[in-house]
């Protein structure tokens, strides 16, 4: 699966009633909302999206993404690999009136034209997904004197005595 079987846009006239399925990977480059919450380039983002129609007519997205991306672990301020996964259960609308009157368990997507801009909706999702704070397990936080700067450090695990790691972190507090 390449990047390329993800149009940029999908014509909502025409994918919900020929039940489409539209999968494979995008490149971080095409999410830069989401691009902005992570450490670095280096990841990966995969999904698979259905369209269909239900009974009441109502024009329903459902599905799967998964990502492995890099984001700052919150102690330490390094990359932290983090894989995310999210199932995919929306109900295209109109405006946010229709919106409104959606069952509880339908999420709406608004989307005001028939172009479906799909890296943006796939975009929202990841950012819904990903949790507000991550720290590496314990112990494995990298310690500054063991990091240099654009060096993928998140094998970087230091065996030291965590005191002496500590009074390290204190002296070099100045700066690297
Ligand atoms: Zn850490």
């Amino acid at each position: 699966m390449s990047d390329s079987s993800i149009p940029t846009y999908a014509d909502t006239r025409k994918i919900f009633q020929q039940e489409e399925n539209i999968s494979g990977d995008l490149d971080l480059t095409r999410l830069p909302r989401f691009r902005k919450t992570l450490a670095n380039d280096q990841g990966t983002v995969s999904l698979e999206l259905k369209f269909m129609l239900n009974d009441a007519k109502q024009r329903l997205i459902t599905g799967r993404l998964q990502a492995q991306v890099n984001v700052f672990c919150q102690r330490c301020l390094k990359p932290l690999a983090i894989a995310l996964a999210d199932d995919i259960k929306l109900a295209l609308v109109r405006d946010e009136e229709a919106a409104l009157r959606l069952d509880a368990e339908l999420d709406p997507w608004i989307c005001e034209d028939h172009k479906l801009d799909l890296a943006e909706l796939i975009e929202e999702q990841l950012i819904l997904c990903t949790p507000i704070v991550s720290y590496h397990e314990s112990g494995d936080c990298i310690a500054q004197k063991d990091y240099v700067a654009g060096e993928d450090a998140t094998e970087s695990v230091t065996t030291e005595n965590p005191f002496a790691v500590l009074k390290s972190l204190k002296d070099s507090d100045s700066g690297d």
